[in-house]
C-alpha cells in the first residue's frame, strides 16, 4: 500500500486537532476530485505503520486520526493494525469514503476486513463527491449528498445515526 502525504496536524479534516494520512488509490473518479493524483494506487510513498504511528503519538494535541485518499476501504486489512493501536491511545478515528454507508454494509456481509475494519471507526464521511452538489460552506465534506455519520451508533441500530447534519 501506498501513501499520497501524511499531516500531523490538522484542523479541516475532521473535529478537533487531527493527524491525516492520505491513502493512494481510488476507484471512484469523481469529476473534479480535489485530489486526482491519489486514484492512482502507486503514487506517493510506501506506508509504514510504525513511522506513522510514532508521529501520531508524538503530538500530545491531536484528538485523532482521520483517514483519506484514495478510498481508505480498499485497504481494511492493511490499515486496520495502525487504527488498533492509535484507539488504544484513546484517540477517534474518522474515514473518508467514496462507498455509502449502505454500500459498506454489504459489502461487510461477505468481507471479514471490511466488518472489522468497520467496528474501529468511529466517524465516516460517506460518498462521491458530486460537482453539482458542492456545498462550500458545509463542514468536513465537500458536497450535500456526503454525510457524516456516527458509525458504531448506526451499526447498533442497524441504520444510519447521522453525527452531525
Ligand atoms: S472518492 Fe474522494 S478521492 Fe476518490 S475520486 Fe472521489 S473525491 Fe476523489
Amino acid at each position: 500500500m501506498k501513501i499520497g502525504g501524511f499531516y500531523s496536524d490538522s484542523i479541516s479534516n475532521g473535529e478537533g486537532w487531527r493527524a491525516v494520512l492520505f491513502i493512494s488509490g481510488c476507484p471512484h473518479h469523481c469529476p473534479e476530485c480535489h485530489n486526482p493524483e491519489s486514484w492512482d494506487k502507486d503514487y506517493g510513498e510506501l506506508y509504514d505503520e510504525d513511522d506513522i504511528y510514532n508521529q501520531i503519538i508524538e503530538n500530545p494535541f491531536l484528538d485523532g486520526l482521520t483517514l483519506s485518499g484514495g478510498e481508505p476501504f480498499l485497504y481494511c486489512q492493511e490499515l486496520f493494525s495502525l487504527v488498533k493501536r492509535v484507539k488504544a491511545t484513546g484517540l477517534n478515528i474518522w474515514s473518508y469514503t467514496g462507498f455509502t454507508f449502505e454500500e459498506l454494509l454489504r459489502w461487510s456481509e461477505r468481507n471479514y476486513d471490511v466488518q472489522a475494519f468497520l467496528q474501529e471507526v468511529d466517524i465516516l464521511v460517506d460518498g462521491k463527491f458530486l460537482i453539482e452538489k458542492m456545498e462550500p460552506k458545509q463542514r468536513f465534506r465537500g458536497s450535500c449528498n456526503q454525510r457524516i455519520i456516527d458509525v458504531q451508533a448506526s451499526l447498533k441500530e442497524q441504520e444510519v445515526v447521522l453525527y452531525m447534519a
